[in-house]
């Protein structure tokens, strides 16, 4: 079978689930990136009820969240349920309330901006194994566990586990991964020859579209940040109120300045002399 008829038969036994289960359809996730708009595309021509979320970030580009808002129109003038799910705090006042810089160690924006908007519900997401090592141990279906040990994962659609997953008692959310065996040329070579339309800023030079800054997506911040200068600013902002915070809180800190933890969260290393992450974990 070849991928896209797969990944559509993984969209509809999720759906069929997701209705005998929650009784409500399937969440297809959307970002507004590459993988995300070949999932909505699937997803359409699945035939499966769903409903489509995007989480806002606070962080993304101006032109991801025009996509975000054009496609969403689309879809909503088929009769398809959209939802912007807009946070109570922006990704500054986090990091005031935080007291820290969001870090690869740790993501609580994430936690915060992302995870958890769809709870109790069957969610499908563009999660590839291709993408990294990491991503590598995620299943076509998974019932997830308080811990990661606890967590059911179907790693192919034959799966032993799968009347496991069928038939367990369902609490909490469950995913899908309908894309999960798709390779970074599957997701391009579909886009091309089905015409979809995509977030414009892989066209300027983009090969990852998300939050402006994102601590994991290394040294491509630094093009970020000369082609979106009102982001830098706004960190730097952040990381002042930041700053104030931790005075007040009685701690202490050898950042100055805004500038002096931009500087040293840009780096994503520990430099001879700078604090590092574990020491301010510690205090
Ligand atoms: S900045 Fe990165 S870690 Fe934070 S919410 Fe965005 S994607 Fe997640």
């Amino acid at each position: 079978m070849d991928l896209e008829k797969k990944a559509i038969e993984r969209i509809k036994l999720a759906s069929e689930m997701s209705m005998q289960y929650y009784g409500k359809p399937l969440v297809c996730t959307y970002s507004g990136g590459k993988d995300s708009d070949v999932m909505l595309e699937l997803f359409k021509r699945s035939g499966a009820q769903f409903e489509a979320v995007n989480s806002h970030t606070t962080v993304d580009a101006p032109q991801t969240v025009y996509h975000i808002r054009k496609k969403f129109k689309e879809l909503e003038e088929k009769g398809i349920k959209c939802t912007i799910h807009k946070p109570k705090l922006t990704m500054w006042q986090l990091i005031e309330k935080k007291k820290m810089p969001p870090c690869r160690m740790q993501r609580y924006c994430c936690e915060y901006l992302k995870e958890n908007t769809t709870p109790n519900r069957f969610v499908a997401t563009g999660v590839r194994w291709d993408e990294s090592q990491k991503r590598s141990k995620r299943g076509i279906m998974e019932v997830p566990g308080a811990k990661i040990k606890d967590r059911i994962t179907l790693m192919n659609d034959n799966d032993d586990k799968r009347l496991l997953i069928e038939r367990c008692e369902i609490k909490g959310s469950m995913i899908s991964n309908p894309i999960i065996d798709w390779r970074h040329h599957d997701i391009w070579d579909f886009i091309r020859s089905e015409k979809i339309e995509y977030n414009s800023l892989y066209d300027d030079g983009y090969k990852r579209v998300g939050c402006i800054g994102c601590p994991m997506a290394g040294k491509s911040r630094y093009k970020e940040f000369r082609d979106f200068p009102t982001y830098k600013r706004a960190y730097i902002r952040a990381f002042d109120k930041m700053l104030i915070a931790i005075n007040e809180a009685g701690k202490k800190t050898r950042w100055k300045s805004g500038n002096d933890v931009f500087l040293w969260w840009m780096e994503d290393e520990n430099i001879e002399g700078q604090m590092n992450i574990e020491d301010y974990l510690n205090q």
